[in-house]
């Protein structure tokens, strides 16, 4: 496969940093942006010294200015392939939850994904070639209670690429979403703790009974089956696939 470099936002942590070792791995370049600069750093050092390439650099993707000026700060590094990664979570009833949140988690993960693309469609699209690809999860396509913000923002960015495949008829860029079920990284093992206090459950019976309880398979995804999908998207052979939905589930949508 043709050596691509590959921004991968919220790339210091979890989904974000296992896709860009993984990409490493293969020969592509990196680029580690992300709200926290020092873990950003420490990212790429560790995938530099296994040999990776790769550098960081610090971005709020939820600020217009900072996202804009990004292509410009790369200092000439092209970018071919987009991750639209970062993300957080709040669980909280509607009644509770509070408005800067909601307004934050929007922000954070449909808002941004549309700058960043804003910011590096205009050079895939002058080289005939891009690929971006949204980590949504399965929360794009289902709901689940206490997680209005989450829920409505990543099922947003399905209607978000579905657009952008539209509008990038003419040239070789491709938006595609990811969505996983749940990944085991920092932020799910808050949510194991937070849920077992709440719950009055153990964290096993979280993981059982809470977070597994409506997948056929019962199994956490894998970082590498979302790199290995991510690669595959990058592929010339995915050319033609766009404003789609990856669901990587183990069968909760079946049902
Ligand atoms: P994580 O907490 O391990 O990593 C998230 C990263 O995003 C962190 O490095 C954080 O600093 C960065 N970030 C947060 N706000 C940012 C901002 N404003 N600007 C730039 N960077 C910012 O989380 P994760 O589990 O790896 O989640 C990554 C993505 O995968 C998220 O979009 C999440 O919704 C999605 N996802 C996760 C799961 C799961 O089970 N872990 C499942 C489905 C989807």
């Amino acid at each position: 496969m043709t050596k691509r470099t590959i921004l991968i936002t919220g790339g210091a942590s979890g989904i974000g940093f296992g896709i860009a070792s993984n990409m490493a791995t293969q020969g592509h370049h990196v680029v580690i942006a992300d709200i926290n600069e020092n873990a950003a750093q420490r990212a790429a050092d560790e995938i530099i010294q296994n040999k990776g390439a790769a550098s960081a650099i610090s971005v709020d993707v939820c600020n217009p200015n900072q996202v804009a000026a990004l292509p410009e700060k790369l200092n000439g590094v092209n970018v071919d392939v987009l991750v639209n990664n970062a993300g957080i979570q709040h669980v909280s009833r509607l009644e509770d939850f509070p408005a800067e949140k909601w307004q934050q988690l929007i922000n954070i993960m449909l808002v941004g994904p549309a700058l960043l693309t804003q910011a590096f469609l205009p050079h895939m699209r002058a080289q005939n070639f891009g690929r971006i690809i949204n980590v949504g999860s399965i929360h794009s396509v289902v709901a689940s209670p206490f997680k209005s913000a989450y829920v409505a923002a990543k099922h947003g960015l399905l209607g978000f690429a579905k657009t952008v495949a539209l509008e990038t008829y003419d040239c070789d860029v491709t938006i595609n979403t990811l969505c996983p079920a749940y990944v085991k990284t920092p932020l799910v093992e808050q949510q194991i703790a937070a849920q077992a206090k709440e719950n009055n459950l153990s964290e096993e019976d979280v993981v059982n009974k809470i977070m597994l309880e409506p997948m056929p398979k019962k199994q956490f995804i894998s970082v590498e089956e979302l790199a290995d999908t991510t690669a595959f998207l990058m592929s010339n052979s995915a050319r033609n696939i766009t404003g789609q939905t990856m669901i990587l589930d183990g069968g909760w949508t079946a049902r």
